[in-house]
C-alpha cells in the first residue's frame, strides 16, 4: 500500500538562521514532502530504549527493577525484548543459579514493596517469581509519565551468522522461523511479524538489531528485506562492532549503501537509523558490559502511546542518540536543517552525508586471506554516503543542488560518552535520511 501524496498550497519562508528555503504549510499539518521535528503543543519529545533483556533471557535483573532504573533516568518509555519469550506466562528463577544471584536478589527485595516478592523453596533452593509483563506494567506506567512495551528479540541464525531482528509492541510469539540463507531467514521472520500486524491491527515496529554482531547482517542482505524499514545503527553492547573493522563495514556505511541503492535501484522505502541499549546487565555502571543508557530514541509525537510512538517513526518523526539532544529538524524538498539543543561547554559538528544521482553502482566483493569472497558488506566506491557539508556549531543545514538521491546528518559532540561502547566515544545524534528533489520517495503503510 502506499500512500497518496497529498498536494497543498504550500507558502515558501526562508529560515533566518541558515537562510534555507523552508515550506510552511498553510494547513495545520505541513505537507508529505515537507517534516517538521520541533516540540510544540500537543508533540513533545519522548526519549526511549527499545532493546532490553531481564531475567526473562539472559540479561541480569528483574523486569520491575529494570523498568524501575530507566523511569529513574528520565525516560518516556521502554520496551522489553527478551530472547524468543514473551513475559506472560508463570515461571520461577533459581535466586543464586540466575545471572543476577544474590545482588539482584537482595537489591529487588530492598526496593520493592513488602509483598511483592513471591517466593517458594524446591529442593532446597530459594526460587522467586519472574513476574509477567502485566504486573510490572500495572506498577510502573503512568499515562502520559511512563510507558512499558512488550517486545521481543527474535534471535534466529543462517548456520552461524546471529540474526536479531526486534519486535516492539508484538502482541503473540514470534519464534524463530529459519530459512535459506540470511535474507530468508531475515525475510521469514519480518513476513511473520507483518502479518501479524495486519490480522491484529496492533502497530508493530520491526527493526533489525547490531548487523554486525558475529559479523551476520550484510548491507545487501537487510536491503532487500520487504517490511525491514529500521535498523541500528548504534547499539549499546560493546560486542556488536558499530564500527565494523578492516573487512566490514561499519554500520553507517552500511545504511548508505542501503538508502542509495533503496532509492535509486530497488524502488523500496527508506531505511531508518536507530539507537538502542541492548541492555544485559545492570549491577555495574558504567562497566564495561552490556549496560543501559548508552542510546535511545527521541521521538516526536502528540501522545505516549505505542500507536502514536510507532505511527512517528513509521513517518520518520524521531532522531536517534548516544547523549546529544536536538531542538530542531526540517526537513523540506529544499533541505535539511538541524538545530542541536547546545549544552554547555560542548562543542558540535554536523556532518551532512548522502549520495548524488549518477553515482558509481560497481561494487566488489571483500576477499579472504586466501583470495575467497566474504560474507561481508561488498566495497563500493566512495560516491556512496559522502560528506556534502561539515558546519562546526550547533545549527546547520544543507541545501540540495539538485541531484542528490538523500542526505542524513551526524551530529558529532566533543564531549566523551559517559559510558562508551567502544574505545574513544563521544556523544551523537543521527538525524534520519530525506529524499533529495525529484526522488520518489516509496512509503510504506
Ligand atoms: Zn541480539
Ligand atoms: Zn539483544
Amino acid at each position: 500500500m502506499f500512500r497518496n501524496r497529498r498536494s497543498v498550497l504550500i507558502a515558501p519562508a526562508v529560515c533566518l538562521a541558515c537562510g534555507l528555503l523552508l515550506f510552511v504549510g498553510q494547513e495545520s499539518s505541513p505537507p508529505a514532502a515537507a517534516r517538521v521535528l520541533e516540540a510544540e503543543g500537543q508533540l513533545q519529545w519522548y526519549r526511549g530504549n527499545l532493546h532490553t533483556h531481564s531475567l526473562w533471557s539472559d540479561g541480569d535483573d528483574y523486569l520491575e527493577m529494570i523498568a524501575k532504573w530507566y523511569k529513574q533516568k528520565d525516560y518516556d518509555f521502554l520496551c522489553f525484548t527478551d530472547h524468543n519469550v514473551l513475559a506472560n506466562r508463570e515461571r520461577w528463577t533459581d535466586v543464586l543459579k540466575n545471572k543476577g544471584g544474590q545482588k539482584a536478589y537482595d537489591k529487588l527485595k530492598a526496593s520493592m514493596p513488602k509483598d511483592w516478592v513471591e517466593e517458594r523453596t524446591v529442593d532446597g533452593r530459594l526460587e522467586v517469581r519472574l513476574k509477567r509483563f502485566d504486573e510490572v506494567d500495572k506498577q510502573f506506567a503512568e499515562p502520559g509519565k511512563f510507558l512499558l512495551i512488550q517486545g521481543e528479540e527474535v534471535t534466529d541464525r543462517f548456520r552461524n551468522l546471529p540474526v536479531h531482528i526486534n519486535m516492539t509492541n508484538v502482541t503473540e510469539l514470534i519464534p524463530p522461523l529459519h530459512g535459506d540463507s540470511v535474507y530468508e531467514v531475515m525475510q521469514n521472520n519480518v513476513s511473520r511479524a507483518v502479518a501479524q500486524r495486519e490480522r491484529t491491527k496492533e502497530p508493530l515496529l520491526v527493526h533489525l538489531n547490531h548487523p554486525n554482531f558475529g559479523y551476520g547482517v550484510t548491507a545487501e542482505d537487510l536491503m532487500r528485506v520487504r517490511g525491514e524499514n529500521f535498523f541500528e545503527v548504534y547499539n549499546g553492547h560493546p560486542g556488536v562492532r558499530n564500527s565494523g573493522d578492516a573487512k566490514h563495514a561499519s554500520t553507517e556505511r552500511i545504511w548508505d549503501i542501503i538508502l542509495t541503492r533503496r532509492l535509486a535501484e530497488l524502488q523500496m522505502p527508506m531505511m531508518y537509523g536507530l539507537a538502542t541499549d541492548d541492555g544485559h546487565n545492570y549491577h555495574k555502571i558504567p562497566s564495561r558490559g552490556s549496560e543501559p543508557g548508552r542510546g535511545w530514541v527521541m521521538v516526536l509525537s502528540d501522545e505516549l502511546s505505542p500507536t502514536a510512538l510507532i505511527g512517528a517513526m513509521e513517518r520518520g518523526r524521531f532522531y536517534a542518540s548516544s547523549g546529544v539532544s536536538l531542538s530542531k529538524v526540517v526537513s523540506t524538498p529544499a533541505g535539511l536543517h538541524v538545530d542541536v539543543k547546545a549544552a554547555e561547554g560542548v562543542t558540535y559538528k554536523i556532518t551532512f552525508i548522502g549520495t548524488r544521482k549518477g553515482y558509481d553502482p560497481k561494487s566488489k566483493p571483500v576477499l579472504d586471506k586466501n583470495g575467497k569472497p566474504m560474507n561481508a558488506t561488498q566495497i563500493y566506491s566512495d560516491d556512496i554516503g559522502q560528506v556534502f557539508k561539515t558546519v562546526e556549531g550547533p545549527t546547520g543545514a544543507y541545501e540540495f543542488s539538485g541531484d542528490e538521491l538523500y542526505v542524513r546528518a551526524l551530529v558529532t559532540s566533543s564531549k566523551k560518552h559517559p559510558n562508551p561502547s567502544e574505545v574513544g566515544e563521544v556523544e551523537r545524534a543521527w538525524v534520519q535520511p530525506t529524499v533529495g528533489p525529484g526522488v520518489p520517495k516509496t512509503e510504506s503503510e
